[in-house]
């Protein structure tokens, strides 16, 4: 990576600074940001309003970010469309894109790789390299918006990487993707996913924004739990309700557990009563996820009929349920395993 800042990653006021300081007005600044972030440029030279010289100078002074797709494959079955891009020093991230009825989806990555460790993960399985700047998380929204010519209304921040590990850039990211200068979407259709990194939920809790924070929960007890996710050791179950709760309480947004299911290892009765007691208490939303098999891990699918049963019994006690749709199950399924395929069979990119 160069020394240099990047100007894609600045939000509107601090591009509105940079510029003034080299004597640029404000409504220049205007123009630069539509075409970076509204117009979704990836050249000077299709910034046809703004002067020559100004151009130049702005090259020669900042990076500029850009990535490229190394890879695309498209489900037969239900259009979702999962992308490899590699970022500017070669880096490769996975992002998906997948149609629902409400509106087109992205999920983005938050960092090159996870340290997390998360045991039903495929991302986590080459360590974490870096994190990702802001620009690097909007352009695969961009650059996904480019090549299928579809408008994209939600975004989940649930790819590879945990977003409240690469904290700054995250909340500078959103405030970037809702800026009315940009693209403008709704802070209500933007999902970010954590593992439960506890001191970030009460920061994030305090930016005052209307995203929906979902917590990777996946076992109701300490002891299970960290079994599955070594974070588990840093914070208890019971830290992270009192996170959740504080969250809930500061910006009325109520929280979604995440449960990924996963034949033999979390599925009990006993396990499904403990997890509704948590959904209870802080008044969660609950979100099961048949989990993709992992071949590194052994995880194995459980059958969509003791998903069903699962569901039945957290309803029965008045929890919101839903399951999640497993999309692309015909191409490579499990969030970083295309990723982890490009690293093992080649290691770079040319
Ligand atoms: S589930 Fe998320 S936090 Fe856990 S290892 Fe995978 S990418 Fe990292």
């Amino acid at each position: 990576m160069s020394d240099k800042k990047d100007i894609k990653s600045m939000p509107f006021e601090l591009l509105t600074t940079e510029l003034a300081e080299r004597g640029y007005p404000k409504f220049r600044a205007s123009q630069l940001y539509r075409w970076m972030h509204k117009d979704l440029v990836d050249s000077y030279e299709e910034m046809t309003n703004l002067p020559k010289k100004m151009k130049e100078e702005l090259q020669t002074a900042y990076d500029f970010t850009k990535i490229r797709m190394i890879d695309r494959q498209i489900s037969q079955l239900d259009g979702t469309q999962k992308f490899l891009f590699a970022m500017p020093d070669n880096s490769l991230v996975e992002s998906v894109f997948m149609k629902y009825k409400f509106g087109n989806s992205v999920c983005i990555s938050s960092q090159v790789g996870c340290r997390m460790g998360c045991r039903f993960c495929a991302s986590t399985l080459d360590g974490l390299s870096r994190n990702l700047l802001p620009a690097e998380m909007l352009e695969q929204i961009y650059a996904i918006h480019r090549i299928t010519g579809e408008k994209i209304s939600h975004v989940v921040v649930m790819g590879t990487g945990e977003p409240l590990d690469n904290y700054d850039n995250l909340v500078t990211f959103l405030h970037m993707l809702t800026d009315e200068n940009g693209q403008n979407l709704s802070m209500r259709n933007i999902t970010v996913s954590t593992c439960g990194i506890v001191p970030r939920i009460y920061d994030l809790a305090k930016e005052d924004l209307s995203i929906t924070l979902a917590l990777s929960l996946h076992a109701p007890t300490d002891e299970k739990r960290r079994q599955i996710m070594p974070i588990a050791e840093t914070y208890s179950i019971r830290e992270l309700m009192d996170a959740c709760r504080y969250y809930f309480d500061t910006t009325g947004r109520r929280i979604t557990f995440e449960y990924s299911l996963i034949a033999n290892v979390n599925d009990t009765e006993e396990e499904a009563r403990d997890l509704w007691t948590l959904a209870k208490s802080v008044g969660a939303h609950i979100n099961l996820i048949p989990v993709n098999p992992v071949k590194e891990r052994g995880y194995q699918q459980p059958q969509m009929t003791a998903v069903r049963a699962f569901k039945e019994k957290l309803e029965k006690q008045g929890i919101n349920v839903s399951i999640r749709r497993v999309l692309g199950r015909d191409i490579d399924g499990a969030c970083g395993q295309l990723r982890h395929r490009h690293l093992t069979e080649d290691g770079s990119v040319d």
